[in-house]
């Protein structure tokens, strides 16, 4: 099995034990919201006349941010479902909408214009939702649950520590262990050396968001994936805030294209949102399924902004803030099992997002709501096995959301390689007859494996990116290089510490992927991580990798066409500093 635990395993270290009943791993809208419907549920319960009383309960969250909501990253044009489900009066109690979406095109987008829909297709509708940055909902949220005082309840909301590992006991998840801090890169510990804590809990909640590690050490030993369909899948998202001149764009209006600039037989698309203070949120998503290994959303963004159509929107405008973050876009075939003895995944982390709808908060809120209906009865009930706790993926199932995945089952596998006539009408066909389409289930591979060499996709063995024209000029107004969009995100971390992107299968791999593939993590990477650096005979020994760039997007984790990449956690309190996003 890989070590997906950075530097925390460390014979003779004592670690501290802190006992939880619950513990959250992660504070996303999906972990946020199960904590928020926990607390009602036992304030709720305890109410009861002659109901047995939940008391001298600790429920923590963890989190690897600096602060909850540095990490979060989203589109986001909110369904509000899950939402008012939570909190019914959400807009009296200050949410931090941008606006409500009053305005909407569709475009299929040629390089000079394009085709705009009459009306948009009724998955894209959002007319009347909320315009969020999921960065100010996830803060709005935890000091919604902050101020909470639940008699017989300690809850301790703790950003800045990251889960380094998994803790098992008996074949079953008894908690995560933290990150250590302190560490110089030899591993050696230093003055200020702080060991990670053994955070034990009855239930643990994963809700890491895409490509969890932690999730991915719990799918490897657990299995999890082994019943799904498909393997999970993943876009990444790249996104540019900016202020923009007052009366450029309406508020309240909304854009989504699919078409150029991305290629032929590629899938990916765009989102603009007008926010509020005058902001715009501009962004684009690939496919990492793409058989291109010079994908870059970085890139497709820059060209984006040079549409006829979107240009002038930004004209006279300043960019003001930029991130970047894959999106699992894998759906109801993807989806891994959801619960074992002591444990759940919520939200991204489950692959619970609509690709149709380009929308997953509403579905990893509604996971959390249903996770925290099922842990109030374990606890109740002192019961934390499988069965017990696998009520949670019977009822996620069974709800709306659950219908809603099961509706768009193949929404993906028919538009992974370009709306072409024939993704057309099957989509159609899947509109009408309930997700169903010919060929149900539509099957993928998983995204590393489709890359293409350079040879099979551009027709030339051994081509460098560098060597073909991409038609955008980084003038550093419209179109922003990725190390000043980097600068842009509030990226840090303390660059002491062992570097957390951890090359599994040696440097050869990587000479051999820039041979044949033209070393795809060089381009992808959306923060400029990863670089070749080939001596005077174009020869490499190794990939250079500035991870104190590194945005947490996970991409190289995904993507990495040798699967020779896995992420795993700096120490906590490292990456960028989202506000807008
Ligand atoms: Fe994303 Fe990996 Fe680049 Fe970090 S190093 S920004 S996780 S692609």
């Amino acid at each position: 099995m890989h070590d997906y635990s950075t530097q925390s395993v460390r014979p003779g270290v004592e670690r501290e034990e802190l006992e939880f009943d619950v513990l959250f791993v992660g504070a996303g809208p999906s972990n946020l919201a199960g904590l928020w419907r926990l607390l009602d549920l036992i304030e709720a319960n305890n109410a009861r006349p002659g109901a047995r009383k939940l008391e001298g309960l600790t429920i923590g969250l963890i989190e690897k941010g600096d602060a909850i909501g540095d990490h979060a990253f989203s589109g986001a044009v909110l369904d509000p479902a899950a939402l008012v489900e939570l909190c019914p009066d959400y807009q009296e109690r200050g949410f931090p909408s941008e606006g409500e979406v009053k305005r909407e095109e569709v475009w299929l987008f040629t390089e000079r214009g394009g085709f705009q829909a009459p009306v948009p297709p009724p998955f894209l509708r959002n007319h009347g939702h909320p315009i969020v940055s999921l960065s100010r909902m996830v803060r709005w949220m935890a000091e919604a649950i902050e101020q909470r005082e639940v008699p017989g309840v300690d809850v301790m909301l703790l950003p800045g520590f990251a889960g380094s590992r998994v803790l098992w006991e008996d074949g079953r998840v008894v908690g995560v262990q933290t990150a250590d801090k302190g560490i110089n890169a030899d591993g050696t510990p230093r003055s200020n050396f702080e060991p990670g804590n053994c955070l034990k809990a009855k239930v643990t909640v994963f809700g890491e968001g895409p490509r969890g590690h932690l999730a991915r050490e719990l799918e490897e030993v657990l299995q999890l994936q082994a019943g799904a369909v498909n393997p999970q899948l993943y876009e990444t998202g790249a996104k540019e805030i900016w202020e923009i001149e007052p009366g450029r764009v309406p508020d309240g209006f909304v854009l989504h294209s699919t078409g150029w600039p991305q290629g032929d037989g590629e899938s990916g698309g765009s989102f603009v949102y007008k926010m509020g203070g005058n902001r715009l949120a501009v962004g684009y998503v690939v496919s990492l399924d793409t058989r291109d290994p010079f994908a870059d959303a970085h890139l497709a963004l820059q060209k984006f902004k040079t549409h006829p159509r979107i240009k002038p929107m930004l004209e006279g405008g300043k960019m003001v803030q930029y991130g970047a973050k894959a999106l699992a876009i894998g759906g109801w075939y993807s989806m891994p099992r959801l619960a074992f003895a002591g444990g759940m995944l919520v939200g991204d982390a489950a692959q619970m997002v609509n690709a149709a709808r380009l929308k997953g908060i509403h579905l990893g809120m509604k996971s959390g709501l249903c996770a925290a209906e099922t842990i109030v009865q374990a606890l109740l009930e002192e019961d934390f096995s499988e069965a017990a706790l696998s009520r949670y993926a019977q009822a996620f199932m069974a709800s709306w959301a659950g219908a809603e995945l099961h509706r768009t089952r193949n929404f993906h596998q028919i538009i992974a390689h370009g709306l072409t006539p024939m993704a057309a009408l099957k989509l159609g066909i899947s509109l009408v007859a309930g997700g169903w389409t010919p060929g149900d289930p539509l099957r993928g591979s998983s995204d590393a494996r489709a890359t293409q060499s350079t040879e099979a996709f551009y027709g030339k063995a051994g081509v460098k990116r560098d060597s073909l024209d991409w038609g955008v000029k980084f003038d550093g107004r419209l179109c922003v290089s990725k190390l000043d969009d980097v600068y842009a995100s509030g990226v840090m971390h303390d660059e002491h510490q062992p570097g957390h992107l951890k090359i599994v299968k040696g440097d050869a791999v990587c000479v051999g992927c820039w041979d044949t593939k033209g070393s795809p993590c060089t381009v992808f990477c959306p923060a400029q991580v990863y670089e070749m650096h080939p001596d005077q005979d174009g020869r490499v020994e190794k990939v250079a990798i500035a991870f104190s760039n590194c945005v947490h997007c996970k991409t190289c984790d995904i993507k990495c066409p040798e699967e020779n990449v896995i992420w795993t956690p700096p120490e906590g309190g490292g990456g960028p500093k989202y506000t807008l996003c």
